[in-house]
């Protein structure tokens, strides 16, 4: 059998560790995970009585248009219905709009490094895949303007950019718009915008109205809290959810999931609450960075990127054997590890271990 040739060199997607293996493989009782960006709190009451509630019709199949879940997004962000589009997290609209957009030979412009499933996806298509270096841990918005052709089908933006947490401002955005082609469609990745309320962060909504080729992705995996329940969305012009929707399978996601996010949109003392302890906790995360002499990148959403100063996969394996699972082993970040933004009691735990392993390491050079 032949697959298609491109995929062939493709990677298995490698997940953070869950909490259950590391107990096991190391005898640990007490496992925190700040690997995945998941929202220490859980999620609202509401949406656990929503998905309850839903659990009669669970042999019917869901809304494949998500009407009711729709209507609560294009009242809450002054937009149309047929300018959102619901995916089984954003990572599905990801790949939907690499399905419809990019076709064998097509160029795509992303950084180097972000979210990987821009680079996955457009390779599956066979696109030509063309990366652009961070500089100091951002986009280089002109360098990645310089990149394009009349090839250029789609760029990414990741904002705040996973994993280094920087984000690109309303001034850098507004020049790189006025001047790439409206032939080109730039996809602004926000997962993680409900955290941030800093004045110099774009503002995504009000930008789609001056500019047809913007699409935003969101997601219910973060802030909400609905991880596991897989669903995201799209925002952006009529015409190129229209083709986004003309790939996507019927019944992409599930009842529970819009009948989970319709409650999380509407618990919004729940999201403020997560808001506040993001911003107490990454104050004190990075205080704490600068009490042991490690420097970050500047953190926007519910994680930091952090110069541990040794190898990152031997401060990641020292940290997991005191229960604390990290991410590491950046390409470009080698002594970087990404840490998620804990509960107050998990974000003192982590410091506590990271102090710990980083005099054991200092013991042994
Ligand atoms: C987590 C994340 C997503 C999407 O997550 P889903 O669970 O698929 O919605 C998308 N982009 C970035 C940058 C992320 O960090």
């Amino acid at each position: 059998m032949q697959p298609k040739q491109n995929i062939t060199h493709l990677p298995v997607y490698q997940p953070g560790k869950p909490v259950d293996d590391v107990k096991r493989e190391l005898g640990l009782t007490e496992v925190i995970k700040l690997a995945s960006n998941e929202n220490p709190y859980g999620c609202s009451e509401k949406v656990k009585a929503a998905i309850m509630e839903e659990l009669t019709n669970i042999s019917i199949y869901p809304d494949g248009a998500s009407v009711a879940l729709t209507k609560d997004i294009a009242a809450k962000f002054g937009v149309d219905a047929n300018q959102i589009i619901f995916g089984a997290g954003s990572d599905e609209i990801i790949l939907m709009i690499a399905r419809a957009f990019l076709v064998p030979g097509d160029e795509t412009i992303m950084a180097d490094e972000t979210f990987p499933q821009y680079k996955h996806n457009a390779e599956i298509e066979n696109a030509v895949v063309i990366e652009v270096p961070l500089k100091d841990g951002k986009h280089d918005l002109p360098a990645m303007l310089a990149r394009v052709t009349d090839k250029t089908k789609v760029v990414w933006i990741c904002n705040p950019n996973n994993p280094t947490g920087t984000i690109v401002t309303q001034d850098e955005l507004n020049a790189f718009m006025q001047q790439i082609s409206d032939q080109v469609l730039v996809v602004l990745d926000e997962a993680y915008c409900e955290y941030i309320d800093g004045a110099s962060y774009p503002d995504g909504l009000s930008m789609l109205k001056q500019h047809k080729n913007i699409v935003l992705l969101r997601t219910f995996s973060k802030i909400y809290g609905l991880a596991s329940l897989r669903i995201g969305y799209g925002i952006g012009h009529p015409e190129i959810i229209r083709y986004i929707n003309q790939v996507r399978e019927p019944f992409n996601t599930t009842r529970f999931a819009q009948a989970a996010a319709k409650a999380a949109l509407a618990d919004e003392e729940f999201i403020v609450f997560c808001r506040e302890q993001n911003t107490i906790g990454l104050e004190y995360l990075t205080l704490h960075f600068k009490r042991l002499g490690l420097s970050f990148f500047p953190a926007y959403g519910n994680f930091v990127m952090v110069d541990v100063k040794h190898p990152s996969g031997e401060v990641f394996d020292a940290l997991l054997r005191k229960g604390i699972i990290s991410r590491a082993r950046w390409t470009y970040y080698p002594t970087y590890i990404r840490i998620t933004v804990g509960s107050k009691e998990q974000n003192e735990k982590f410091i506590n271990a990271l102090e710990q392993v980083l005099q054991e390491l200092a013991v042994r050079t």
